[in-house]
């Protein structure tokens, strides 16, 4: 029962993360360490965060007030485009990661787990040195593989096939890619020394900030709108990247493509239009 001491204990300990890790570290340990678990989690998210996006451009046709926070809000997504996207990402899934999967289970050993949960310091630095660390790296490899014209027919151009993306187009890309993503997204977390359960929150926050990218929708409660001074690039930009492929590399934030000068006025939505007109 809830007590004041109770209480006392779960503010203490920063709304009872400790709590949850003790939780799950006693009944769930070898779930959490097997080599399968990220990946079970992140596969699960994508499927789970695309099919709430598809369920919105599903009920736009419904409640037409929702067009008011898609970016093309007379944008019909074809049934045939997502089928098309879909497949790609399943045949992905099965032919690459599958057996990635089966094969890191079978060689790598569990991991073992902390004592302790990470203190709400190290949990906020570990998901943000991450989420920087992987958004550096894919600016690079991006930004390469559209400045080189071999690596950008060879291994990106399936990413730009569709010039207004839609949630479904996140994964909708060549197995390069997705191995890229995929080992980055594995990798930096035991790179910057994050604890479990911070590897895990920055496995699920990538994949739907991922997601929300290609979403084609900008809400007022969108981490572009949220953040500051334009730092965060978001689903606008992202779409203006697939609509001008000459700029707009970064995946999340914006600063590299301000300092070495990718950075475009140009990308606008008409959600941002109307909200900037209900400001004015
Ligand atoms: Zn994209
Ligand atoms: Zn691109």
């Amino acid at each position: 029962m809830l007590d004041s001491t109770n209480i006392k204990y779960i503010l203490s300990n920063w709304g009872g993360m400790v709590l949850i890790w003790d939780y799950l570290r006693t009944n769930h340990k070898e779930m959490l360490r097997s080599p399968l678990f990220p990946i079970v989690v992140s596969v699960s998210t994508y499927f789970i965060t695309c099919l709430f996006y598809t369920t919105l451009d599903g009920l736009s046709k419904l409640v037409p007030a929702l067009n008011r926070y898609r970016i093309h809000p007379d944008q019909s997504i074809k049934p045939s485009g997502i089928l098309k996207a879909v497949m790609l990402t399943l045949y992905n899934h099965l032919v690459f990661v599958f057996p990635a999967s089966v094969a890191q289970w079978y060689w790598r050993p569990s991991l073992p787990l902390e004592e302790r949960a990470p203190t709400a310091l190290e949990f906020t630095l570990g998901i943000l040195g991450c989420i920087l660390l992987f958004d550096f790296q894919y600016y690079l490899w991006h930004l390469a593989h559209h400045r080189s014209q071999w690596l950008y027919v060879t291994f990106h151009a399936i990413h730009h096939e569709y010039s207004k993306p839609f949630c479904w187009v996140t994964q909708y890309m060549s197995a390069w890619e997705l191995a890229s993503v995929g080992f980055w997204t594995t990798v930096d977390p035991v790179f910057l020394h994050c604890h479990h359960l911070t590897s895990t929150v920055f496995m699920v926050f990538n994949v739907w900030i991922s997601v929300d990218a290609h979403s084609g929708y900008d809400f007022p409660w969108s981490l572009q709108n949220l953040i500051p001074f334009g730092l965060w690039g978001g689903s606008v930009k992202h779409d203006a990247h697939h609509r001008c492929p000459t700029t707009h590399f970064q995946p999340y934030f914006s600063h590299w493509d301000w300092l070495c000068g990718t950075n475009s006025g140009h990308f606008k939505s008409s959600a941002i239009a109307r909200k900037r007109k209900r400001d004015a």
